[in-house]
């Protein structure tokens, strides 16, 4: 088995974060990718290893689709980044960052207002908060962005039970927001609670931290919800385990979060998987010769040392 660390910088600062790091493993079946974030630890960046291991050792399952419609995906920048982030990236669909720590929540709208004007009316925007909000300020922020007709809004509050008083209030104020769940799917003992809760409209599933394609496909039938895949921020291998999941999906009713290369300012490809009139082809990619993806000795030697896994 043999392993490559990468570090790319971000155009924008993501999830806190300034520069994505990873490791590229090469094995029989192609590459997969390894990139927890360094908050996390095992167990739960054992999942991790379960994808990238699926991916250059195991393979895909058989697509029912050759593209994937996806969205473009806007941090929380500030109003002419967003509208040209969206422009550039030629998605009818935008997935706007909110409730970002030390933003107010007028910034939030004043976002909203630049990706509608670059998504023109007919383009569709979703919100994230992270879970960020109380079911109260969710009630208060969704209500004061009913303007812009929210696809969904992706994990509001933190908890399921949240999620789920969430819903019932929004329904009883005639506010008509759908509710998408990523974290309280992906960090949660039991993902199917959210189903059973009766807590969001959509599932939000993720390769890596699920453990692989295979596995978010018996999850997304156990949950019976319809599924938006999304990226973990990966480079174009791990962009790559996404979509083959997207393209494995029975039914895929949204755009998916699959356009995130874009907000890195590199790729360690030479043709990176991004979005072409809104969707992106499935098609095999593999690390450049070109060295420029390369992270240095030190970051290479702790993502060494943190990579415990044995080769298959
Ligand atoms: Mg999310």
């Amino acid at each position: 088995m043999e392993t490559f660390v990468y570090a790319l910088p971000l155009r924008d600062r993501f999830r806190g974060i300034g520069v994505r790091e990873g490791m590229l493993v090469k094995g029989d079946a192609g590459w997969g990718e390894w990139s927890p974030f360094w908050d996390y630890d095992r167990p739960e960046i054992d999942a991790w290893w379960a994808a990238a291991r699926e991916a250059a050792f195991e393979g895909f399952p058989d697509p029912v689709r050759e593209s994937v419609p996806v969205n473009a995906t806007v941090p929380a920048v500030d109003p002419q980044r967003a509208h040209d982030i969206v422009k550039a990236s030629g998605c009818r669909t935008a997935k706007v960052k909110v409730a970002e720590p030390g933003q107010q929540p007028f910034e939030d709208l004043e976002r909203l207002d630049a990706v509608r004007d670059s998504l023109g009316p007919d383009g569709r925007i979703r919100v994230d908060a992270n879970g960020a909000w109380t079911v109260d300020e969710a009630v208060a922020r969704l209500r004061l962005m009913r303007g812009f007709e929210l696809e969904y809004a992706e994990q509001p509050c933190a908890s399921v039970e949240e999620l789920a008083a969430l819903r019932v209030k929004l329904a009883g104020l005639g506010i008509d927001v759908p509710i998408a769940a990523d974290e309280s799917i992906r960090r949660a003992d039991d993902p199917e609670r959210v189903a059973k809760a009766e807590a969001a409209d959509v599932a939000v599933l993720k390769v890596q931290p699920l453990g692989g394609v295979r596995r978010c496909l018996e999850l997304a039938e156990r949950l019976g919800l319809p599924v938006v895949v999304s990226s973990a921020l990966e480079s174009s291998i791990g962009i790559r385990m996404g979509l083959a999941l997207a393209a494995a999906l029975p039914e895929l009713p949204y755009a998916c979060g699959l356009n995130t290369v874009a907000l890195l300012a590199g790729d360690v490809v030479g043709e990176p998987l991004v979005a072409e009139g809104g969707e992106i082809k499935l098609r095999g990619v593999e690390p450049s010769d070109a060295g420029t993806w390369r992270a240095d000795e030190l970051t290479s030697a702790r993502w060494q040392a943190r990579a415990w896994f044995d080769t298959p």
